[in-house]
């Protein structure tokens, strides 16, 4: 048997309610849906296949069942990640403000080879009121990779997702 979708990777989705991430998780993932039960996590996975050409991985792709909400979502959420992804509605500056903990937070208690992606979601959207050249600054100075997408349209989802499989299998 191949073994050529043996690379895996757990994946979250980390951001403030209501930013867009089981929307994101929805545009991109056709597959096999699972729920966790462990109560302390509340979360469930998706398994995504991707094809890098010469590298392919399953992405393990955790969704919150909305914890965030209540500012309850644990380390256990995204103990053993490799890859995270942080996203802030394009419209709402205090999404961004809480992107920005994520990345601290994660970057303090995750895996030290965690790699980061910013998402900027909803750019389908003309209302417009995070500026961009900060955010680039930003992702600069923390050497975040960072993402326009639109879940609603599915513009840049799947080049998101592409472009964090691949920055995390260039370590392997
Ligand atoms: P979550 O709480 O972060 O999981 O956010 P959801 O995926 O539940 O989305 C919250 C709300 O934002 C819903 O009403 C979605 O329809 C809306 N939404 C999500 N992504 C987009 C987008 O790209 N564009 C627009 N216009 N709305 C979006
Ligand atoms: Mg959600």
């Amino acid at each position: 048997m191949s073994n050529e979708f043996s690379i895996k990777f757990k994946v979250v989705l980390l951001g403030q309610s209501a930013v867009g991430k089981t929307s994101i998780c929805i545009r991109f993932c056709q597959n096999e849906f699972e729920l966790n039960q462990e109560p302390t996590i509340g979360a469930a996975f998706q398994n995504c296949l991707l094809d890098l050409g010469e590298k392919k991985v399953t992405l393990q792709i955790w969704d919150t069942a909305g914890q965030e909400r209540y500012n309850s979502l644990t380390s256990m959420y995204y103990r053993g990640a490799k890859g995270a992804i942080i996203i802030y509605d394009v419209t709402n500056p205090d999404s961004y403000e809480s992107a920005k903990d994520w990345v601290k937070e994660i970057r303090q208690q995750g895996s030290s080879s965690v790699k980061v992606i910013l998402v900027a979601n909803k750019i389908d959207l003309t209302n417009h009121s995070v500026q961009k050249t900060e955010v680039l600054k930003y992702c600069e100075k923390h050497n975040l990779l960072f993402s326009e997408v639109s879940a609603k349209n599915g513009l840049g989802v799947d080049e998101l997702f592409y472009d964090l499989a691949t920055d995390m299998t260039n370590q392997y």
